[in-house]
């Protein structure tokens, strides 16, 4: 295995390149590239937290620089430096594989997988690489993206969701599907009003995190990365798959929920927290009992503030068919409820962790802002919810 921890050696090994490729002809772009090489190396900040190939602890694979290899590389400059342009969306001078074709070849394809699961010898397709998968995802409108919050609009159409069906129980099938834990959702869920085109229908929720509690949300928020997100993904009714409503540009609505470290346990969670011991396994699943939606989200009284973009599945497909709203407030969960995800494992038996895909360009698109309204829907679901509850409590007590 080829393989080194962290970036530092990046750099030499780029220095170490260029000195090699000023034996050839382009001696001005070699100093543009020692130039950046410096740059990046003097500013610590310019590897922010979400630029995935600069975490600690993952794995990056050295190039070959073999002297029967130096001829391929004067070729072909960008999988020698394994520099991609800098993307303004990110603010970081983001290092990856360069997706051309040649690299494509040499990747065994036995499925896409995330930046944590990525080993040297190409064992499975990481993110930097999903095109291969679908070509979807080397699309102009993926997800997630970066909110850069003094750049988005406050858009007054973004009114109340109306939630059908989040406050009833239900018995639900909780599945580690190998690159997530997932919830499928009975069909009586819908959601409307927001500014959303139609009535969506609920079908599964899933998490993405990071290891042990550590940074692991797939959207950031001014470069800031939560330790967990969640995403209750809802197609529209005339749809009857997720693959369907792909095809359709505001196909799919999700709710982004993120996470934050509380001092204590959010004892809502803990039926599904508890759960997950069961499910260690890729196709492991078990029964979660008399759980409701409402026991997962936010009080409606706070889901009035809500950023809203078009964008995409974070997991290829990558299907560009999705109006997201990822709410501001944050749902608490202490230390060891967000660690207890990291016991759950991929299909070759590593530790699912760090299940996110990293920040996509916004390539000119604009994220609006809900800015907060009067809660006419909620109070109207809260009014409906303490009938419902008065109901019950009749037909018990008859
Ligand atoms: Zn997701």
């Amino acid at each position: 295995m080829d393989c080194y921890n962290g970036s530092d050696t990046f750099y030499i090994l780029v220095i170490r390149s260029t000195v090699l490729w000023e034996f050839g002809n382009n001696i001005f772009t070699s100093y543009l590239e020692y130039a950046v090489a410096a740059f990046s190396a003097l500013y610590p900040w310019s590897r922010r937290a979400n630029s995935v190939s600069t975490k600690p602890g993952e794995i990056h694979c050295k190039r070959n620089v073999l002297p029967e290899m130096a001829h391929h590389y004067h070729t072909v400059p960008d999988q020698l430096t394994g520099y991609r342009s800098t993307d303004p969306d990110r603010g970081t001078g983001h290092q990856s594989h360069s997706a051309s074709p040649a690299v494509h070849h040499s990747l065994r394809h036995t499925g896409w997988c995330y930046q944590s699961q990525v080993t040297c010898n190409h064992t499975c397709t990481g993110p930097e690489t999903w095109e291969v998968v679908s070509q979807h995802c080397g699309g102009r409108y993926q997800s997630p993206v970066n909110i850069v919050t003094r750049r988005m609009l406050p858009d007054e159409r973004l009114t109340s969701f109306h939630l059908t069906g989040y406050q009833e129980t239900f018995h639900g099938r909780l599945m580690n599907n190998g690159h997530t834990v997932q919830l499928d959702l009975p069909s009586n869920i819908r959601i409307n009003g927001g500014n959303l085109p139609a009535s969506y229908k609920g079908l599964q929720v899933h998490l993405h995190w990071g290891n042990a509690g550590g940074p692991g949300s797939e959207h950031t928020i001014d470069g800031e990365q939560f330790p967990m997100e969640m995403h209750i993904v809802h197609i529209k009714e005339e749809y009857d798959s997720i693959a369907q409503a792909g095809k359709d540009r505001t196909g799919v609505a999700v709710l982004g929920f993120f996470f934050q470290e509380s001092a204590s346990a959010n004892k809502k969670f803990d039926p599904l927290i508890n759960a997950l011991k069961y499910i260690p396994q890729p196709t492991n699943s078990t029964e979660l009992k008399g759980v409701s939606l409402d026991m997962f989200i936010l009080p409606y009284n706070t889901m009035t503030k809500y950023f809203r973009y078009d964008g995409s599945l974070t997991t290829p497909n990558c299907a560009e068919a999705v109006v997201w709203s990822l709410f501001e407030n944050a749902i608490p969960l202490s230390k060891k409820q967000l660690a207890a995800f990291s016991q759950l494992r991929f299909p070759n038996g590593q530790q699912m962790v760090r299940t996110y895909r990293p920040v996509q360009p916004l390539n000119g698109r604009q994220v609006y802002y809900s800015g907060g309204h009067a809660a006419a829907a909620s109070i109207v679901l809260l009014i409906t919810s303490v009938l419902v509850s008065s109901a019950l409590c009749l037909h018990d007590t008859a």
